[in-house]
């Protein structure tokens, strides 16, 4: 313990491990730092709405001090972590070293491209704000491109849409980007033959949403092939390029917008730390989550629980952020823990207006019902009052006016191009 002071957890990502781990430290016998590379938690489920232009960044992002500047005993750092020395206890970020006493790892995941030769240089990926930013960016760009183009061959191959895997995700973005093209996007553009875009989305098993039962995998399948989307199963991509991918079949799809949602992996930023990784790139942890390391606990997407399957959900990261932070408490106060167990508390998707797929137990619910849901429970889950109410007006707008009112090409802006973060030796000392 540092200065015989308080013992001082430092927690590294504020993503939805991370953040309700800190929640449930707030106020109480420790000392906290919560660091991220980002000044703000992202809800990541509705990411996928930003890139079809539904809604807008700032609708599902979160300033992470405006929840710690409230508890004295939490503080947050802005940095990017780069490694940890478990024997000394030191975490290094890109400027800063930091001594902990206990440590919790929640840094989430990464894409996972099953060795695709090319997947990662040429698909998009949606798992960060920029990255949705990016693709909705490319969507528009596409439609003010191919309006000039005489060629009816390279205006058909420009509005060829591929999504890659066939899981909520996918079928969540495929569905709200043919909403997007055939609704505000054919408006907007009156001289497109809108009968020359097509929209693929491939998956690799027999069905999509293979975690729901087979009645509701057929029933989105169903209600995206009304919508004009074209389903390819039983397919693994073997090749992407510039210009397209290949499938297993050795067929050619040509596409300059290829959409990557297929797998996911734990962040590979700690495969070099000397921890007992899994075959998905996930820090193994006992029952406590604890890791093989002393006082050192791995939680959320990117850790993996002995004998139990865990899914990448939220749920999953909430739960056992929540659990690390109540060990530790317990340790403290030199208290004994029950083992964590991860509770199942069902799972949904949406496919577009009026339709989604729910599952909580044995509940199993289609259609306009669970679309309502679906609604409620992204609302009350969502993080802020403000995101809460401002994410209630833009659905309210576009269903009504079967609208996506955040049709921009906007500029990205490269963080590593502010040099007054350059911090100082006094600075450091502070932290
Ligand atoms: C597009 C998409 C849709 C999803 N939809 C759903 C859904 O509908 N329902 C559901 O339950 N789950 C959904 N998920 C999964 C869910 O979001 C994750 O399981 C959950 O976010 C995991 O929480 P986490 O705390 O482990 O990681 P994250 O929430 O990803 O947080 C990790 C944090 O670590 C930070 N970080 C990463 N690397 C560094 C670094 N080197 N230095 C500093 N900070 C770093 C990141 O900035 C981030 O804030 C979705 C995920 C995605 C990508």
């Amino acid at each position: 313990m540092m200065n015989n002071s308080r013992p001082r957890v430092v927690i590294l990502g504020a993503g939805f491990g991370g953040l309700w781990a800190v929640k449930e430290l707030a106020d109480k016998n420790v000392d906290v730092l919560i660091v991220d590379k980002n000044n703000y938690h992202t809800f990541l489920p509705l990411l996928y709405q930003i890139a079809a232009a539904e809604i807008d960044s700032s609708q599902i992002i979160y300033p992470i001090r405006k929840i710690t500047h409230k508890h004295k005993n939490i503080d947050f750092l802005r940095d990017e972590v780069v490694s940890v020395d478990f024997k000394t206890n030191h975490v290094y970020t890109k400027k800063h070293e930091i001594l902990y006493d206990f440590l919790v790892i929640g840094l989430g995941s990464r894409p996972y491209f099953f060795r695709t030769p090319g997947a990662e240089e040429h698909a998009m990926k949606l798992k960060d704000v920029k990255q949705a930013i990016e693709i909705r960016n490319r969507i528009l760009t596409t439609f003010e491109y191919v309006q000039h183009i005489e060629d009816e061959k390279l205006r058909r191959e420009l509005l060829n849409f591929i999504v890659v895997g066939g899981g909520p995700t996918g079928v969540e973005f495929v569905s709200a980007l043919m909403e997007l093209i055939q609704g505000p996007l054919k408006k907007d553009f009156p001289k497109i033959n809108f009968d020359e875009v097509s929209i693929k989305l491939i998956e690799s098993s027999d069905r999509l949403i293979r975690m729901y039962s087979e009645k509701q995998s057929k029933y989105v399948k169903n209600r995206l092939e009304k919508m004009g989307i074209e389903i390819i199963l039983n397919t693994t991509v073997t090749n992407v390029d510039e210009y397209g991918l290949t499938i297993k079949s050795g067929e050619y799809l040509v596409s300059r917008n290829i959409i990557w949602t297929a797998g996911v992996q734990g962040n590979p930023i700690s495969q070099l730390w000397g921890l007992r990784m899994n075959h998905r790139g996930q820090i193994m942890v006992n029952k406590y989550l604890e890791t093989v390391f002393e006082n050192v606990y791995a939680i959320g997407d990117i850790a993996a629980v002995e004998d139990q399957e865990i899914p990448m959900v939220a749920q999953g990261a909430v739960q056992m952020g929540k659990f690390a932070a109540k060990s530790i408490l317990s340790e403290v106060s030199g208290k004994s823990t029950k083992p964590f167990k991860y509770k199942d508390k069902g799972s949904m998707a949406v496919v577009g207006r009026y339709s989604a797929v729910v599952k909580i137990g044995r509940i199993k619910l289609k259609g306009i019902i669970a679309w309502y849901l679906w609604i409620m429970l992204h609302l009350i889950k969502l993080v802020g009052f403000r995101n809460k109410l401002s994410v209630l007006i833009n659905w309210s707008y576009s269903y009504l006016f079967f609208e996506k009112s955040n049709r921009f090409i906007t500029p990205l802006i490269d963080e590593e191009k502010y040099p007054f973060e350059e911090i100082t030796p006094e600075l450091k000392k502070l932290i």
